[in-house]
């Protein structure tokens, strides 16, 4: 596996990329030269996107290497996550609109689908990168973002079928990254404003790599959709004081720590039937530090039960589920866990509380609050 997940790896690829999270990044990020050729970017998404690494920990310690001024292009790469997965818990409807339309569009696969996921299309920066993610797990953002142009505008396939397939492959595959970035290029996001890849561009940032010079759609039509994605506010949360409950760890965040909750009454980690290999492991990775069992795939309400039984209580705690498939799985596991008597209770992160609110809108609204949110990042 390429990247491994523990905490203690993620921290060491921190450290490893600290150095250039200046001036380097600013000026190297968009290139992709993977051939033999290290990207400047930090390649610490897979341990962001579970959180083994927490997004105010990379902060901190790119501010202690750097002036925020210095390090701005880097630092406000990092808020992206924030703000997609602020915005998405505002819009959830995108997502269930997302599986809707996926279930639908797999019912009926084409032979362009096939070619385009076994690197058969022709386009040779295409087929690529197909090969890469699947061999690697990750792809250069400039990668992904030709690679879902190419296949929304050229190839003319559901953009739906090509988020599952990033999500099926992706060591840091995400759903609020993920999804709203594929609708970003698809001019959904930011409405009527696609992300059209060209040959002269890819030229450009793969050093000349591949140009496939007269193969691309680069005149296209945004996509539209009839649906109006209204936004849902926040909900406030109570603060929990976590003492002698059953203790969650889902894919979605791996941290050891959980702010208001201490002695755990027990332990136990789920893991949704989609996540990666990665996700897997780092949840397991995490159980085994604090010493409980992880159970993967369907059947949670039951297990959650069995756990909260055995550590003699009825309340659980988790770190708060954003949208997504382990969000999805819990609301399943609600009816059993009712009946059962058990309450579970999430804990937003102090980090998520501050950026959230800023993510109802476009990002320009968030930028504008970085130098305010960099004052106030939780220890
Ligand atoms: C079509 C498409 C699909 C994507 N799917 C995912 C996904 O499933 N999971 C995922 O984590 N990222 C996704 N991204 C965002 C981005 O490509 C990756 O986060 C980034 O490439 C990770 O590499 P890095 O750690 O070297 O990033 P760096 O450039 O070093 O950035 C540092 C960190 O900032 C965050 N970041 C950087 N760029 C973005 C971005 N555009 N959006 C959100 N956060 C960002 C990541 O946490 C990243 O680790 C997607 C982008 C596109 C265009």
């Amino acid at each position: 596996m390429r990247f491994v997940p523990t905490r203690a790896a993620g921290l060491s690829r921190l450290a490893e990329f600290l150095p250039a999270a200046g001036r380097a990044y600013r000026e190297g990020r968009n290139f992709d030269l993977s051939a033999g050729t290290r990207s400047v970017t930090a390649q610490i998404s897979p341990w962001l996107r579970h959180r083994l690494l927490s997004e105010w920990e990379v902060l901190e310690a790119v501010l202690s290497h750097h002036p925020a001024d210095a390090a701005m292009s880097f630092i406000q790469e990092v808020f992206w996550r924030g703000y997609f997965k602020g915005w998405l818990e505002q819009h959830p409807t995108v997502w269930a609109s997302y599986r809707h339309g996926l279930a639908q569009h797999q019912s009926d696969l084409s032979a362009d689908y096939a070619d385009a996921i076994h690197a058969r299309t022709g386009i040779a920066c295409f087929d690529h990168w197909c090969n890469e993610l699947r061999d690697t797990g990750y792809l250069h953002n400039h990668a992904r973002m030709w690679f879902a142009s190419i296949w929304i505008f050229t190839l003319r396939l559901p953009w739906e079928l090509g988020a599952a397939f990033f999500l099926d492959n992706l060591s840091d595959g995400d759903p609020a990254s993920n999804t709203l970035s594929w609708r970003w290029v698809a001019g959904l996001h930011t409405s009527g404003k696609p992300y059209l890849a060209t040959a002269e561009n890819i030229a450009r940032f793969t050093g000349g790599r591949f140009f496939p010079q007269g193969q691309l759609n680069e005149a296209a039509a945004p996509l539209t959709e009839r649906v109006a994605h209204d936004r849902t506010p926040l909900r406030p949360r109570s603060v929990v004081a976590g003492q002698g409950m059953l203790r969650l760890v889902t894919e979605e965040d791996c941290l050891h720590g959980l702010p208001g909750c201490k002695d755990h009454a027990g332990m136990l980690g789920i893991v949704s039937p989609q996540a990666s290999g990665f996700a897997q492991a780092a949840v397991r990775a995490t159980c085994d530090a604090l010493g409980g069992d992880t159970h993967v795939g369907h059947g949670w309400g039951r297990a959650i039960a069995q756990a909260a039984h055995r550590a003699g209580t009825r309340d659980v705690v988790t770190a708060h589920v954003p949208t997504g498939f382990v969000a999805d799985g819990l609301h399943q596991a609600r009816a059993t866990l009712r009946a059962q008597g058990i309450t579970l209770h999430q804990v937003l992160r102090p980090y998520d509380a501050l950026v959230w609110p800023h993510a109802d809108r476009g990002f320009f609204k968030l930028k504008k609050q970085i130098p305010a949110l960099l004052a106030a990042l939780p220890g």
